[in-house]
C-alpha cells in the first residue's frame, strides 16, 4: 500500500471571475522510504500539490489517502492533527522563530505534542546533536549561519518522527557548498527510513533523489527514476 496516494486530484482558485487550474488531475503513488523531487516551472502547480500533500490545503476534487486514509475530505482540525504527526516541513527561508533559542525552535513542536518540558528539551537535544548542532544549542537564530539555520530547522521538522518530510527549496538561500551538506542530511535521514518530498529548481539538488516528478500546466508530466543519483561519499 502506497503511503501517499492521490486520486484524479484536482485544485481550482476561484478569485471573482476568474478560475485558476492549479491542479488539472493529478494521480500519484508516493511508497514509503521513496525520495523524490518535485521540479517544474513556477506556477506549474508544485506548491499546491506540496500543500495538499502537506495536509495544510484540501483539493477541490479527487482523494487523497494517506497511510490509507482518505484525508481529502478532512476538517481542518482533522488535518492539523494528521500534519502534526505525519509530516515534517523545511522551508527556503528556514522560518525559525527569531526570539527562541535553537533548542526552544526544535522543542516547539513538541508542545503542541503534549510533551513535558524536560522530555522535549531532552528529545530537542538530541535531534540538534544528530544535524552537528550540539555546541549551538543556545544561539539565537540569527547567530547562526544559513546552514546552520538550515539544520536547525531540519531538526524541527524531525523531532515529531514524521513519517514524511516536505522540503520546499530547501536549499534555495545556501551557497553550493552549504547546500551539499544539507543534502548529505537528507541523505541520512532516508537512511534511517523516512520518506523525503523536496521541491527544487536545480538539477544538481534533484539528483540526490531516487525520483523525480515533473509538473507543467497542473498535470504531472513526467515521473521517472533518477538514474544518476548524487550520492555522499
Ligand atoms: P508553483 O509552485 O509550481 O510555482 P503554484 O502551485 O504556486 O505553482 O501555482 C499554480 C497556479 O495556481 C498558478 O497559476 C498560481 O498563480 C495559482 N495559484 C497558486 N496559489 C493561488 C492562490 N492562493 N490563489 C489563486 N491562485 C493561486
Ligand atoms: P494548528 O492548526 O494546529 O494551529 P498550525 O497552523 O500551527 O497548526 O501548523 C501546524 C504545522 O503546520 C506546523 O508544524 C507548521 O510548521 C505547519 N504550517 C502551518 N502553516 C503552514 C504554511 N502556510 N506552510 C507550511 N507549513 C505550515
Amino acid at each position: 500500500q502506497a503511503l501517499i496516494s492521490f486520486r484524479e486530484l484536482k485544485k481550482t482558485y476561484v478569485m471573482g471571475e476568474t478560475e485558476v487550474k492549479a491542479l488539472q488531475s493529478v494521480s500519484l503513488d508516493i511508497f514509503k522510504n521513496e525520495y523524490v523531487a518535485l521540479m517544474g516551472p513556477s506556477g506549474s502547480g508544485k506548491s499546491t500539490l506540496m500543500n495538499v500533500l502537506g495536509c495544510l490545503d484540501t483539493p477541490t476534487s479527487g482523494e487523497y489517502f494517506l497511510n490509507g486514509t482518505n484525508v481529502s475530505s478532512m476538517t481542518d482540525a482533522e488535518l492539523a492533527e494528521v500534519r502534526n504527526k505525519e509530516i515534517g516541513f523545511v522551508f527556503q527561508t528556514f522560518n525559525l522563530l527569531p526570539r527562541l533559542s535553537a533548542l526552544e525552535n526544535v522543542a516547539l513542536p513538541l508542545v503542541y505534542a503534549g510533551v513535558s518540558k524536560n522530555a522535549r528539551l531532552e528529545k530537542a537535544k538530541e535531534m540538534l546533536v544528530a544535524v552537528g548542532l550540539g555546541d549551538r544549542m543556545d544561539h539565537n537564530p540569527n547567530e547562526l549561519s544559513g546552514g546552520q539555520r538550515q539544520r536547525v530547522a531540519i531538526a524541527r521538522a524531525m523531532v515529531n518522527d514524521p513519517s514524511i518530510i516536505l522540503a520546499d527549496e530547501p536549499t534555495g538561500n545556501l551557497d553550493s557548498k552549504t547546500s551539499y551538506e544539507i543534502m548529505v542530511l537528507f541523505e541520512k535521514i532516508h537512511k534511517q527510513g523516512n520518506t523525503i518530498i523536496l521541491v527544487t529548481h536545480e538539477p544538481d539538488i534533484a539528483d540526490h533523489a531516487h525520483r523525480i516528478v515533473r509538473m507543467r500546466d497542473g498535470w504531472i508530466d513526467r515521473d521517472y527514476k533518477n538514474e544518476n543519483i548524487t550520492t555522499a561519499v
